[in-house]
């Protein structure tokens, strides 16, 4: 008996079932339909917490196809993308790895944070990302075509590059890239109000908050607040926390542990409240 004969176990997608809340901030939704459109892959580049991995579920949903989002890391390998053989009871069975499911189900597979991935993994990805649109499944000596449906979508944050966790050529140049970053100050109040469910006037606020760390990119901080902490931030006060308790819990101690800068962004805080 061949391997592959061995019973295949995948994982069902489902869709989303509700819409998920995104606000648009330049052309991204079209230029990722008339992606989805010619089965071209997509790759997100922008910041930690700007939006991306909330624009790949609204695009899921507004295509109707499932998604299914595998956050990379250093341990990430080509198994547990593309599947491998269990032991369950006294019987071999083959389980899917997500990249699997979602090809065979014609879903979206997000891979966020792609370069942390280890380098064997891309070598999984390039034949999906091209004109040959197929995933060889190596371990049991398949190939399977994608269908028209299923869209690769990588995230990388080039704020985070070095030598080593670059994103190759050969890789990127296969990719429709869709730039991201923090919205304009007032798409952004409108997004942290609606999220933490505040004022629009508490809303601007931690904005204001936000656009000061950012200033100290480079100057002391690796990345100011993404929008994901100033949407935290604006959970907690909707919950009744004062906002410069919110905003030093959720902003200005997130960010750092360097006592020098705590400081300074304790000060930011009380001059904006
Ligand atoms: P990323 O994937 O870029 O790290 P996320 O998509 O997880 O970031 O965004 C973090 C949070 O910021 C989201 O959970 C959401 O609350 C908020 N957010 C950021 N941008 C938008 C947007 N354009 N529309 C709606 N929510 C957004």
């Amino acid at each position: 008996m061949t391997k592959a004969a061995f019973r295949t176990i995948t994982p069902e997608l489902e869709m989303l079932a509700a819409e998920p809340y995104y606000q648009p901030v330049a052309d991204e939704v079209a230029l990722f339909e008339a992606s989805a459109a010619r089965r071209l892959p997509v790759l997100l580049k922008g910041p930690t917490g700007c939006g991306k991995t909330r624009f790949v579920e609204y695009m899921a949903w507004k295509l109707k196809r499932p998604l299914v989002t595998v956050a990379c890391h250093d341990d990430l390998t080509t198994a547990d993308l593309v599947g491998r053989y269990l032991i369950v009871g006294d019987e071999t069975v083959w389980l899917d790895g997500p990249l699997t499911a979602a090809v065979r189900a014609g879903a979206i597979c997000y891979l966020d944070e792609v370069v942390e991935a280890r380098k064997d993994t891309t070598v999984v990805i390039h034949p999906l990302a091209d004109t040959r649109r197929a995933l060889a499944v190596d371990k049991r000596g398949e190939l399977i075509p994608a269908p028209p449906e299923f869209m690769l979508v990588i995230s990388y944050n080039p704020g985070y590059q070095s030598v080593l966790k670059e994103i190759k050529p050969s890789t990127r140049q296969r990719f429709v890239a869709l730039e991201f970053d923090y919205p304009g100050a007032e798409v952004e109040a409108q997004i942290v109000a609606t999220e933490g469910g505040i004022d629009l006037g508490s809303a601007r606020k931690l904005v204001k908050l936000g656009e000061l760390t950012r200033n100290l990119k480079g100057a002391g901080l690796d990345e100011g607040a993404s929008t994901r902490l100033l949407v935290h931030a604006a959970q907690l006060i909707g919950t009744g926390v004062s906002a410069p308790v919110a905003s030093t819990a959720a902003v200005a101690r997130a960010l750092t542990d360097d006592p020098d800068m705590t400081q300074t962004l304790d000060d930011m805080v009380r001059a904006v409240f």
